[in-house]
């Protein structure tokens, strides 16, 4: 069996297996929905605002290198640690990473919290997240069938006549030699299945026809002869071409369809339960196997684990174990805690992370908004969600946001553009936001009221 049907067609191009998501964490996406990248030059220096990104250049542009380290393949089984204060755009930082990375290389992204369920253990969480991140890029040589439809695409004429590249479809045809191959041309042309100025390019040793496509300038006419001329002229190299499909499919998605009855479908169902460590096993030993004949490489991806200080010392010891294996991905984790306790034990630590891995650690430290960029983020976030904010509107929730938090005001944006269109109003102003402000209390009044009415809360 071929690669990809051992991976089970879940590579098929109809099936698109990234696109499944759960609900938790699409939420969890749509308040970065306006982040599209870093917002880097070439250079990794980060733009003012860009992308969606504002400010917080120096964690962006270290963010950058790492990124563009995974994308060179350059680093894997290694560890980033995102510290912060809350709302200072950690999450919207490994956004804009797996942006960056684009859709080829694997992202997971998962609360640590995710990893406490009662339908698996904590280690088969931490593995099925791992195996999430890590792609494998098949490479297929699709055989051509004789007679077969294929739509092919030319980049240079051989013989330098015109600069222009095209497609064509057409049947391919065995042939057996350059003479028979001229005249299957002279045939196929007077069949009108390939009209004169396309050039097509064979496998000499196989004798199929592998490519063929119109490389020249249209309009142009040329004779039958003229189209056959131009193929015999094609240099050597460029007449060994096969077609290449390449796939991208995670561990984690080869483990499930082949752990599964139903198959690739079992991926739709969302829970995909516990996968037996011997058909991991076989899955490395096969992909090894690939790997060995060139079928296959191995794309390193990233595992994102938010409120990492919620994983507790067993899932800690985990992954240190887990990123020494030859199959890791690059670990991003993110963390808005000082020094506190780590979890299931008596210590205290920075982060509540164990000594051992924070020494493993590339850490990035994002730092609180000046005025002027917090106020740049909510209007980024205004304009995404289609809501016209008057300037003083903006500039009073800049005010809240620097007195409250970012999210509380990115939250007030939905909440005014609700009270301004009850009201018929074009554009949210000031009184809108002071009436979302006497509605919707923040985490900071709330205390307040707690503290103050302590005696009459149930205890
Ligand atoms: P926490 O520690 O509470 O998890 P965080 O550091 O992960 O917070 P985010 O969730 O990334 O903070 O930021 C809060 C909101 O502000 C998000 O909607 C995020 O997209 C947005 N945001 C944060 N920083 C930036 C930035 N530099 N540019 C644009 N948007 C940002």
């Amino acid at each position: 069996a071929s690669a990809a049907s051992a991976a089970g067609g879940a590579s098929s191009g109809d099936v698109k297996v990234s696109e499944v998501k759960d609900v938790s964490r699409l939420e969890r996406i749509s308040v970065h929905s306006h982040i599209r990248g870093l917002g880097l030059d070439d250079a990794l220096e980060p733009r003012k605002t860009s992308e969606g990104m504002v400010g917080q250049r120096e964690a962006r542009k270290a963010a950058g290198v790492v990124t563009r380290m995974i994308s060179e393949g350059r680093i894997a089984g290694r560890a980033v640690l995102l510290a912060g204060q809350p709302g200072t755009g950690k999450t919207a930082i490994a956004m804009g990473m797996a942006q960056a990375l684009g859709e080829e290389t694997p992202f997971t992204m998962m609360a640590a919290s995710e990893i406490f369920s009662l339908e698996m253990s904590k280690t088969e969480a931490l593995t099925q997240a791992f195996r999430r991140a890590i792609g494998v890029r098949i490479v297929e040589e699709t055989e051509l069938i004789e007679g077969e439809v294929v739509e092919i695409e030319v980049d240079e004429p051989a013989d330098g006549v015109g600069d222009k590249t095209g497609r064509l479809t057409l049947r391919t045809t065995e042939v057996e030699s350059e003479y028979d191959l001229g005249q299957k041309m002279i045939e196929a042309l007077s069949k009108e299945k390939v009209t004169p100025g396309d050039v097509i390019t064979i496998d000499k040793a196989s004798g199929r026809i592998t490519k063929l496509g119109r490389s020249f300038a249209r309009g142009q006419d040329y004779d039958a002869m003229g189209a056959q001329t131009r193929f015999v002229q094609c240099p050597e190299g460029e007449l060994v071409k096969r077609k290449e499909v390449v796939h991208v499919v995670t561990l984690h998605e080869i483990d499930v369809i082949n752990s599964r009855q139903q198959g690739f479908l079992a991926l739709f169902a969302g829970d995909t339960g516990e996968i037996k460590s011997e058909i991991r096993e076989q899955i490395d030993a096969r992909v090894a196997e690939w790997r060995e004949e060139g079928k296959a490489s191995i794309v390193p991806g990233v595992l994102f684990i938010d409120e990492v200080h919620m994983l507790d010392i067993e899932c800690f010891s985990w992954l240190n174990r887990a990123l020494e294996s030859d199959l890791a991905p690059v670990l991003v984790i993110a963390t808005n805690r000082g020094i506190t306790n780590i979890r299931g034990t008596e210590y205290e630590s920075p982060h509540g992370i164990p000594i051992d891995l924070l020494d493993r650690l590339l850490i990035i430290m994002t730092r609180p908004y000046s005025a002027e960029e917090l106020r740049e983020i909510l209007h980024i976030r205004a304009t995404e969600e289609d809501v016209t904010v008057s300037d003083d509107a903006l500039d009073l929730l800049t005010r809240i946001a620097q007195g409250t938090s970012l999210r509380y005001a990115m939250h007030m944006i939905t909440v005014s553009h609700f009270v301004c269109r009850k009201r018929q109003g074009a554009e949210v102003d000031v009184s809108d936001v002071r009436r979302v402000y006497k509605l919707f209390i923040d985490v900071k009044r709330s205390t307040h009221f707690l503290i103050e009415f302590q005696k009459q809360y149930m205890f």
